[in-house]
């Protein structure tokens, strides 16, 4: 291997760019050339590259985006779209590629893998958290302090007003976010999709807050929960059982994909570049490079793909218990 490109795909998440710095400095330290692609896989078909040295990556392992644009691409999704892409490395002599992103990024990584036999590293970057072989994705962190610390200001407000909270939080089909922010930031309820605590449970609990004495209350909801309503209809639905209670409805939105990444973030992109760039100078193709019980470790693509997520019982558990 002695051309290695590395892309940005799928939503962005912060910590992707301290990735493709990590990515970029280990080629150097390997003397390994290194090629940005811009957008993703689109930028692949249109042969959108850039040459990156270890200057070009100075000062960015704190900025929140993609220096390298991040894109979704259908073209990519059919033979003559990843052909292109395929007879653009081939032009540019790259041999082997990172990918920095979601499950979506990575099923196309092992697609254009098994067509062509093209060595791929997965570097797992969403700050959804919903990937299989690693405890924290890229940008799940930051996510999670970018989340508690608007709860917190809304908790401000709700508590001044005495009101109700319904705030809604990224995660897509996951609740980590969910269920991690909503613990830190003291939630009175956390819904997720993992555990469909019902709405009589939800209205049991506010009951209960209010008679002893909580004058203001937070309900955490994923954006993926299965209650079969959406956040506003919880509301409504709260406001109609409850009409103690003045119900006020926040949905965090994009500003939680945004942001300087965390210590934490930065650190683990730093990690997991090294270990990416390492396994595919050593032959490997196929993996995923993540954290499991602190270590780096790399699991298989498709597993990572597939595996599926679980969420934390014991925090579920805590959850519980603080809301006594
Ligand atoms: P996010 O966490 O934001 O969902 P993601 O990586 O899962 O990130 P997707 O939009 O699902 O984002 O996928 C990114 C890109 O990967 C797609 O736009 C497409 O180009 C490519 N891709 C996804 N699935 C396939 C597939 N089955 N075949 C070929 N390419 C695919």
């Amino acid at each position: 291997v002695k051309k290695i490109a590395v892309m940005t795909s799928g939503g962005d998440s912060p910590g992707m760019n301290a990735a493709i710095r990590s990515v970029v400095r280990t080629c150097a330290y390997y003397r390994t050339e290194c090629i940005g692609i811009y957008r993703g896989y689109q930028g692949m078909i249109e042969g959108d590259f850039v040459s990156l040295t270890a200057r070009s990556v100075n000062n960015i392992i704190n900025k929140g985006g993609t220096i390298l644009k991040s894109a979704r691409s259908q073209e990519f999704r059919t033979p003559e779209g990843r052909k292109k892409a395929h007879e653009n490395l081939i032009e540019h002599k790259i041999d082997a590629l990172v990918v920095i992103g979601g499950d979506g990024s990575f099923t196309g990584g092992v697609v254009f893998n098994k067509e062509y036999n093209f060595p791929i590293i997965g570097i797992p970057g969403t700050i959804d958290n919903d990937i299989y072989g690693t405890s924290h994705t890229l940008g799940y962190d930051t996510a999670l302090n970018t989340a508690v610390e608007a709860i917190d200001k809304i908790r401000d407000t709700a508590s001044s007003h005495n009101r109700l909270f319904f705030v809604e939080v990224m995660g897509r089909d996951a609740g980590f976010i969910a269920l991690n922010a909503g613990v830190g930031a003291g939630a009175e309820e956390i819904l997720i999709p993992e555990e469909d605590l019902g709405l009589e449970r939800m209205l049991e609990s506010l009951k209960k807050s209010r008679r002893t004495g909580k004058s203001s209350s937070i309900v955490v909801v994923a954006e993926g929960d299965r209650s079969g309503k959406n956040v506003y209809e919880l509301a409504n639905y709260v406001e109609e059982n409850l009409p103690e209670y003045e119900v006020r409805v926040s949905v965090l939105g994009h500003m939680q994909r945004g942001g300087a990444p965390s210590c934490f973030d930065r650190v683990l992109a730093s990690r997991l570049g090294v270990k990416a760039v390492e396994l595919l100078l050593d032959g490997k193709t196929n993996l995923m490079v993540g954290l499991k019980d602190n270590e780096v470790a790399s699991t298989d693509l498709e597993k990572a793909i597939k595996g599926g997520h679980e969420i934390n019982r014991e925090l579920l558990r805590v959850s519980d218990i603080m809301t006594t």
